[in-house]
């Protein structure tokens, strides 16, 4: 088993626009096969390839890793369709520890990428699913979630990231 090691605000690679997949081959099965193990040993429900510091448009969901029905979506390239309605769940992230916020959301999307056949596919998803794929997608963008809250509760969370920073380094 191969876990990675996720990155953390305000890591470069987190704040930048990922590549597109050209090409699903080996080495991008092997890349999606580490990002689930990573997942599910945080344990996380997404995960995006630039929180594990590749800048390449692929992210994997499973928002069941515990319970029999289980599914894991890998997707390359995934890239938001068409939108319904409104939502706000509070959400996490791997990469800003310690902070959990409310986030307005579409409450269903439909999402287009290719599987690691390089096939297209699409996925309706409502609820949760649909709040983890836009969360990740948003990751693949450079955005994080706490770029989703009023600027007063941003930058609160900025500024306790920021000394629990330097609590650790000094
Ligand atoms: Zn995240």
């Amino acid at each position: 088993m191969t876990v990675l090691e996720i990155c953390t605000y305000p890591e470069k690679v987190l704040l930048q626009q990922s590549e597109p997949i050209a090409d699903i081959n080996e080495e991008i099965v092997k890349l999606a096969d580490h990002m689930a193990e990573t997942m599910y040993s945080a344990p996380g429900i997404g995960l995006a390839a630039n929180q594990v510091g590749v800048a390449k448009q692929l992210l994997v969901v499973d928002i069941a890793p515990r319970r029999p029905e289980s599914d894991l979506i890998v997707l390359a390239n995934p890239e938001i369709i068409a939108v319904e309605g409104e939502v706000t769940i509070e959400e996490g992230c791997l990469s800003v520890p310690d902070c959990q916020a409310e986030v307005k959301r579409h409450e269903k999307v439909k999402v287009r990428g290719l599987d690691l056949k390089g096939k297209e596919v699409e996925i309706e998803a409502e609820g949760l699913l649909a709040v983890v794929l836009q969360h990740e997608i948003d990751h693949l963008n450079g955005i994080l979630f706490i770029e989703h809250l009023s600027r007063l509760k941003r930058d609160l969370y900025k500024r306790k990231l920021r000394k629990k920073k330097a609590r650790q380094q000094g």
